[in-house]
């Protein structure tokens, strides 16, 4: 399979040369050039498949071409060495659990999925050192650090805006050592995936060192987060719930309710999407005006989906074409301030007793007031809500415990190096020669 730029002004890419460089040359999101549709029979059936089976079948229709099928089976098998449960949370409203990977949070499955292709991918050719160069708002710096953690041939370089993480993603990023490092910016998240972009399109750096992204706009991040929406389908299948099924995501950059539209697309039987934002509601924005205007992020404390210019929309707004009216039948948005975020944490978890973190909140928020007669909805939580514990505990005005793999992290001695957001300060430490800040 081939992948295009969303911007149409680079070759095409192999599947090899889209993970190595993340980013096409034009500055463009790589797309595969065709989206196959699975049989009816797998969708008849689907109920009775495993998590597994079921994404071994989507990756085979992305990545099936390129990876011999003993590989890509282990890949996807190792990859998802932890469930993805669907929970009733209220009559109509089902939580899909993406937090019960090694470090609470959905970004794991992308992050163990891209690590083990790209280590498939470097003992294939050879020896050369491959650098991750990550930039996180909070838990992607902490998936892609533990999905690479000890994996040869690989360093990883995460890079998170000072003071704008909380104090437990901060140790699952900062503690880990070995190839392993974490920079800490002087910025916001912006100015860190700036920094990112800038180093991919630096000749000299790209000349001394093989660099890579492993941001949702890796197709190997973004595109096995499908994975998760099939096995929702198939567990609200089970429950006999699937029909009218309204999916909605809390989103920041767009990676994962872009990977669920292309499950949408393969024939999953979705009826509609929710892309749930918080304040920074760029998104949201878009489907009421038809204008895409990307604007400085916020702080909220939603801080995952902080983003204000989210680099999947280059993908949503390809896949239709850049056809508005396309857009807004399939996706709609909802927006929701810090304030409402907090109300939902605590109304779900008096009158449901189910206990959301601040994104999954939004996602909660966006079904109970969209859903239309007829229609079943499935929320996104996105993370373990003791990742953002401060805000929860002070929200329900209780305790919440924490689970024991987070405890361990909290242990850790953190290490990361301080950074200017100057990019040839940045460039400067990755050659060897750090200037002192
Ligand atoms: C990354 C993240 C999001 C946003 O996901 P996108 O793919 O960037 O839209 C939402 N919630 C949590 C907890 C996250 O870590």
């Amino acid at each position: 399979m081939q992948y295009y730029s969303t911007n149409q002004k680079a070759p095409l890419a192999s599947l090899h040369k889209a993970v190595v460089k993340g980013l096409a040359e034009d500055r463009g999101l790589y797309m595969p050039e065709r989206i196959k549709q699975l049989p009816q029979e797998f969708f008849n059936n689907i109920q009775d498949l495993s998590f597994q089976e079921i994404a071994y079948q989507v990756a085979d229709a992305f990545f099936g071409e390129d990876v011999p099928a003993d590989d890509l089976k282990r890949i996807v098998y190792d990859t998802l060495a932890f469930d993805c449960p669907v929970v009733k949370v209220s009559d109509n409203i089902y939580s899909l659990e993406l937090f019960h990977g090694p470090t609470l949070a959905f970004k794991d499955v992308g992050a163990r999925f891209m690590a083990r292709l790209l280590s498939y991918f470097i003992h294939q050719e050879g020896k050369q050192q491959v650098n991750v160069l990550v930039a996180t708002s909070g838990d992607t710096g902490s998936a892609v650090a533990n999905g690479f953690l000890g994996v040869e041939g690989i360093h990883v370089y995460v890079l998170y805006p000072k003071g704008k993480v909380s104090p437990i993603q901060e140790c699952q990023f900062t503690t880990l050592g070995q190839n392993i490092t974490a920079i800490e910016v002087d910025g916001v998240f912006d100015d860190c995936q700036a920094l990112v972009k800038s180093a991919f399109m630096d000749e000299e750096l790209n000349k001394k060192m093989k660099l890579t992204s492993a941001n949702s706009i890796n197709v190997a991040r973004f595109l096995p987060q499908s994975f998760y929406y099939f096995y929702a389908y198939a567990q609200m299948k089970r429950l006999g719930k699937a029909d009218n099924l309204v999916i909605c995501v809390p989103s920041g950059n767009f990676g994962n309710i872009t990977s669920g539209i292309f499950g949408m697309h393969m024939g999953l039987p979705v009826k509609r999407f929710i892309a749930a934002n918080n304040a920074n509601d760029i998104f949201y924005q878009y489907l009421q005006t038809g204008v895409y205007n990307p604007r400085p992020s916020i702080q909220t404390i939603a801080n995952a989906m902080d983003v204000g210019d989210p680099s999947n929309f280059a993908r949503i707004y390809d896949l239709y074409k850049g056809d508005h009216d396309k857009i807004t039948a399939e996706i709609s948005g909802a927006t929701y301030s810090d304030e409402q975020i907090r109300q939902t944490i605590c109304e779900v978890y008096k009158k449901n007793h189910y206990l959301c973190d601040p994104h999954g909140a939004c996602g909660y928020r966006a079904l109970a007031e969209g859903l239309e007669a007829g229609e079943t909805g499935v929320f996104l939580e996105t993370a373990h809500p003791a990742k953002f514990l401060d805000t929860v505990q002070s929200v329900i005005n209780q305790k919440v415990d924490i689970p024991a793999t987070l405890a361990a992290f909290m242990k850790g001695t953190k290490e990361s190096v301080p950074m200017s957001k100057a990019f040839s300060d940045f460039k400067a430490f990755l050659l060897g020669n750090p200037r002192k800040i």
